[in-house]
């Protein structure tokens, strides 16, 4: 009998260079590729073989990308099948259920750190949204898309598979109805909190479900202050401020339309202005004209796009983070608290750690870090894969 692996193409990586796998790290560069026996096309299945012949993972096999094969399974015992991807996402899904008194939207997949590589899902209320972004995930899209029609509750599934990194896997933007009735928006709940959605013009899905645990910690540093929330798109750190008793929320994007949906979320959730106001600027200048001026701020939130997408552009996006936080600084008042990201992954919390201290250095002001913020329980990261880690935030107070 043909043990159940045997007829797929196998990938055999040469000797020495398996380490990684080993210890379950889940791409395969060229590198780690001596040969390939049989055909395999962009997103087939294919086994991972050592040198020795020894089984170390079902993957997709890319023959032309960066990253050459992306692991689905370090167990020789699994079959990559629609059922493989039906058990990885009702196990992904069961993993966040803790979640669910708390708000009834989260990140259902995401990717490596849930085993399924280019895979990502974000649910909002009845409707998910997933991403394919490589071929092998695009490979098993109808799988992919029934296992997640299939958890409960979830009436609808969008695809907005649009990424940088789609043309490097030689695949295309992708979206559409992947199952159920069109949506173009829905209001999630977070919290005591409402957020309209856009799920058709949104950023990422939607939504920045990876700063939950950092709205809870804007409510708890605004009472009394007034608050400067640049980058602000959907508003949702303002509506934590005002809920925590900011006594303004000054919010500042360059983007209209994600400011009118910030205005549209401060007032469904009861806020109106003033004490909230909406700025659409360019927050670099818009910071600058505010230090000529007298306002200065109890709580600056500074949560830019994200600056450096691979390590070629960190010095240049290192002097953009800088800028931002040293204008911030500036406007701090004594006692002042500065929230400030990143959500560069080629940035890690080192160096960002050192940049806001260059810029609170050259503001001329003495910072302590009261607290640290990170990706919420929903993004975990993978110690086997910490290219899962991209986001870092620090809770500073001006002394
Ligand atoms: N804090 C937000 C997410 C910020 S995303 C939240 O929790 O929802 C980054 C935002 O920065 C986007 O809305 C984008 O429109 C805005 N942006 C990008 N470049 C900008 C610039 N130079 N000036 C002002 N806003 C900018």
């Amino acid at each position: 009998m043909p043990s159940r692996t045997s007829r797929a193409p196998t990938l055999v990586v040469p000797a020495g260079r398996d380490k990684a796998l080993a210890r379950h790290h889940p791409w395969i560069f060229p590198g780690a590729v001596a040969q390939l026996h049989g055909e395999a096309a962009a997103g087939d299945t294919v086994v991972v073989r050592s040198a020795a012949g020894k089984f170390l993972a079902h993957a997709s096999w890319h023959p032309d990308a960066h990253i050459r094969a992306r692991v689905w399974s370090f167990d020789e015992a699994d079959t990559i099948d629609d059922a493989f991807f039906a058990r990885r996402i009702a196990r992904a899904a069961e993993r966040r259920r803790a979640l669910a008194p708390a708000t009834d939207a989260c990140r259902l997949v995401f990717g490596e750190s849930d085993g399924l590589a280019g895979v990502v899902a974000d649910r909002y209320g009845a409707v998910v949204v997933c991403q394919l972004l490589t071929a092998g995930a695009q490979r098993w899209r109808a799988p992919i898309a029934a296992a997640l029609a299939a958890l409960d509750g979830v009436e609808t599934v969008l695809e907005r598979s649009e990424s940088d990194n789609l043309a490097r896997e030689g695949v295309e933007a992708r979206r559409g109805v992947l199952h159920g009735p069109e949506r173009s928006t829905v209001t999630i709940r977070e919290a005591a909190w409402r957020f309209e959605v856009d799920l058709a013009a949104g950023h990422k899905t939607g939504f920045y479900l990876d700063q939950r645990d950092a709205r809870r910690a804007v409510e708890s540093l605004a009472a009394d202050r007034r608050v400067l929330n640049v980058f602000g798109y959907t508003g949702s750190f303002s509506v934590a401020a005002l809920s925590g008793g900011a006594s303004s929320v000054s919010t500042v994007d360059s983007s209209a339309p994600a400011l009118r949906l910030a205005a549209a979320n401060c007032s469904l959730n009861g806020f109106a202005p003033p004490p909230a106001s909406f700025v659409t600027a360019d927050a670099f200048s818009h910071l600058r004209r505010l230090r000529s001026g007298d306002e200065r701020f109890g709580l600056i939130i500074v949560d830019p796009p994200k600056l450096a997408a691979h390590q070629g552009q960190v010095a240049r996006a290192s002097r953009a983070y800088k800028d931002a936080n040293l204008q911030a600084c500036h406007l701090l008042e004594d006692g002042g608290r500065l929230v400030t990201f990143s959500c560069s992954a080629a940035i890690g919390p080192e160096l960002f750690q050192k940049i806001v201290f260059g810029a609170a250095s050259d503001a001329g002001r003495e910072l302590q870090i009261v607290g640290r913020l990170d990706q919420p329980s929903d993004h975990p990261v993978l110690l086997s894969f910490p290219e899962s880690h991209y986001l870092c935030g620090l809770v500073c107070e001006a002394v």
